[in-house]
């Protein structure tokens, strides 16, 4: 069913709900420029897990890590990986509740949200997650075969040019909203950064990717780049040198995404949404649809067949899982 989703009553009180959504790239960037900071080159002392079911590797075991220098950081789709001697990688996912905290001090308090503490000589990293579904997951694994079968294939809009990001765009018929933030077809972006982009794009979420003209697919492009490029920019001012805390999918500075009813910053339009189970996508009708509304019983159909029904289905995505059946409707369509 289509939905309007209603506003979270607590804003701050309960952290972790999911209106706090998955970080994406700018916000992995981020974390990642930090880490490297604090613990390249530094010995991984010890590693204690509070909660043995954020493991989701069985070999090696992850008192291997124990001893071992980081020798890289870098970045997997929405994950984040530790490179370290001996061929290891320790690779965390936060998916939508999990948090990275660096504390300088050796000793630290660790709260019941902590998953995990990795202590090296320059301070404790935890990974903790809030709220009673737990999602988030740490692998261990050795060898880049090892590796790479965790990175989900999508391309790298940073990186892959007009030409890389058209094939990943019209590899499957779906609307623009779910191609984008499939990690089969885009590395590290999600339902926050895919508004934004969408929105900068002047595209509607449910237009379909094979009736896209080339303008509009270089305009998307470009829109993804720049967004991108932005917030990344934007995120690195707001950390300065500190350890990022306040990691949201929900910016003050965000045209549409998490702004329902409030004004578009370039056409003043109330910003709308539309809402699928989990999945929900932030739109202004002037600057993306010709003023029309997406919220009728065809774009329930178009969502039902074209959406996954929750974030973490989207993330799980089998790899190698066929499209689904193309949903014939024009609605949004520009
Ligand atoms: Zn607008």
């Amino acid at each position: 069913m289509l939905a309007y989703a209603r506003r979270p009553k607590v804003k701050t009180k309960v952290p972790g709900l999911s209106w706090r959504g998955m970080p994406e790239l700018p916000d992995i960037v981020i974390y990642l420029e930090q880490l490297q900071k604090r613990v390249f080159d530094e010995s991984l002392q010890g590693v204690r897990l509070l909660n043995p079911f954020v493991l989701r590797s069985v070999s090696p075991p992850l008192a291997e890590a124990e001893g071992r220098r980081v020798v890289g950081l870098r970045r997997l789709g929405k994950r984040i990986v530790l490179e370290l001697e001996d061929d290891l990688f320790l690779v965390l996912h936060l998916m939508i509740a999990g948090r990275l905290h660096w504390h300088s001090s050796k000793t630290v308090k660790l709260g019941r949200n902590v998953l995990a503490a990795f202590s090296f000589s320059t301070g404790t990293l935890l990974f903790t997650e809030a709220g009673s579904k737990k999602r988030a997951s740490l692998h261990l694994v050795r060898g880049e075969v090892a590796l790479e079968a965790l990175d989900r294939g999508g391309v790298e809009v940073l990186e892959c040019g007009l030409s890389g990001f058209r094939t990943a765009l019209l590899r499957e018929n779906h609307t623009l909203k779910r191609a984008l933030t499939d990690p089969r077809l885009f590395s590290g972006i999600g339902n926050a950064y895919s508004d934004e982009i969408l929105h900068r794009a002047r595209l509607s979420p449910v237009a379909l990717t094979h009736r896209m003209t080339d303008e509009a697919v270089e305009r998307l492009f470009i829109a993804s780049q720049a967004i991108l490029h932005e917030w990344v920019e934007r995120l690195r001012q707001e950390t300065g040198s500190a350890f990022p805390k306040k990691v949201t999918a929900f910016r003050s500075g965000m045209s549409v995404h998490g702004r329902f009813q409030k004004p578009c910053p370039v056409c003043g339009t109330p910003v709308q949404r539309i809402a699928h189970a989990e999945n929900e996508a932030n739109y202004c009708p002037g600057c993306q649809t010709g003023g029309k509304l997406l919220a009728d019983r065809a774009l329930s159909r178009l969502l039902k067949t074209d959406w996954p029904r929750t974030l973490e289905e989207m993330e799980n995505r089998k790899a190698t899982a066929k499209g689904d059946p193309i949903p014939d409707l024009n609605s949004g369509q520009r």
